[in-house]
């Protein structure tokens, strides 16, 4: 008799592939001559050569791993560095690092809330945040996107008791649309009801406020619990968690994501201080961005639906999964790859293409992602 996992994958693949939903890996070739929208890369540091180079001599230094976890011996001197130049940056009084952002996000979650607290998250959230609510002990709810009297109506339904923690959690930038949490509303509804508020702005730092610093420091705010990932504008891997002494020193002795995970390598620690360094004295990335951003605005169809949006996530809705995939397939036929996202990564009947610009595209890069648009895109 077939073992009974095996008949479960096999029927959970024929139905993926039944619902047009089926993924596949694609290895990608560094010689393509594809321009590629569809990284995070934002700000075009994955291949920059300061940063290689900085990798390069951190590893003749401090070897190619950690060693061990960071309580064990794993934590050197550049992850100390790192910590400090990020607190410094973004004005906290501790940064923790962590492998990644999904294991940073459990991390916290996990270890912040306990069954009687109340956990609220914007729907839209990343899926390491929704999963991580839903295995917490807390109780949580999900608002409907950036909808402010959706939270307050949920703020007014429960009870606080003296025991009874509450805690907002949204992203700064909106990895699949591209728009930005109301982040003053939030922090000001968050005062009043005593709750904390963590905001995740893995598309947002390194890419919005003037030193690269973010959603938070460009909405005037300063969230109870910062998290910020490696992955994206800083072009590597690894996230960090932003916080105060007292919230660091508790994850330091609870979090089992950072207690139990081998220290990342030292030499990835120095490429981060210099992908960081860049990041803060290098505005022209950002404003690279900006005119390519608006460039691409100017010259697509208004039929097209591309959303315009502050960031250089830009949507376009196409709505049926298959037509998304159609028209990912035409758009890579003449020399452009974009992002095509299905459920259940975002919405049912919101499959939509996802267009990232970075500060390595150049106007002829836009000009041709713009033309293939207004050839292959037909919304209506
Ligand atoms: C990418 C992402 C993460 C996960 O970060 P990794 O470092 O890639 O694990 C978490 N939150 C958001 C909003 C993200 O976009």
């Amino acid at each position: 008799m077939m073992p009974l996992f095996n008949q479960r994958y096999q029927q959970a693949l024929i139905d993926r592939q039944q619902q047009g939903l089926y993924r596949q890996l694609q290895c990608q070739e560094t010689t393509s001559t594809t321009v590629n929208f569809a990284s995070n890369d934002y700000l075009g540091l994955a291949q920059e050569p300061a940063i290689i180079a900085a990798w390069q001599q951190g590893l003749a230094k401090y070897g190619a791993g950690s060693g061990a976890s960071p309580l064990v011996t794993g934590f050197k001197v550049p992850h100390a560095n790192l910590e400090q130049q990020l607190t410094e940056w973004l004005g906290y009084k501790r940064a923790l690092l962590f492998n990644s952002g999904f294991s940073a996000n459990q991390a916290v979650l996990f270890t912040l809330l306990q069954a009687q607290d109340h956990l609220f998250q914007d729907k839209l959230n990343h899926a390491s945040l929704i999963e991580a609510g839903m295995l917490s002990p807390a109780k949580m709810t999900r608002f409907a996107h950036n909808d402010m009297s959706a939270l307050q109506r949920q703020f007014s339904k429960i009870k606080p008791t003296a025991n009874t923690a509450s805690l907002v959690v949204t992203e700064g930038v909106f990895s699949m649309d591209g728009d930005c949490a109301p982040l003053a509303s939030l922090r000001e509804m968050t005062m009043q009801h005593k709750s904390w508020l963590m905001v995740d702005d893995a598309h947002g730092c390194g890419v919005l406020g003037e030193a690269g610093q973010g959603s938070c420091h460009l909405a005037g705010i300063t969230a109870d619990i910062l998290i910020i990932t490696f992955g994206k504008a800083f072009g590597i891997q690894g996230a960090a968690v932003l916080c105060s002494d007292e919230t660091a020193e508790y994850l330091i002795q609870f979090a089992r994501h950072y207690i139990y995970s081998t220290a990342m390598p030292p030499a990835q620690a120095v490429a981060l201080s210099c992908a960081c360094s860049l990041i803060q004295t290098q505005a022209w990335r950002r404003e690279k961005l900006q005119a390519l951003s608006d460039s691409l605005e100017h010259q697509l169809d208004k039929c097209i639906g591309l959303i315009a949006t502050t960031t250089p996530i830009k949507p376009i809705i196409i709505g049926d999964s298959g037509q998304t995939m159609a028209i990912a397939a035409q758009l890579e036929q003449r020399g452009i790859k974009v992002g095509a996202i299905r459920p259940p990564t975002v919405a049912p009947n919101s499959a939509r293409l996802r267009i990232t610009l970075t500060a390595n595209h150049n106007d002829a890069d836009v000009h041709q992602l713009a033309m293939a648009l207004n050839e292959v895109v037909d919304v209506r």
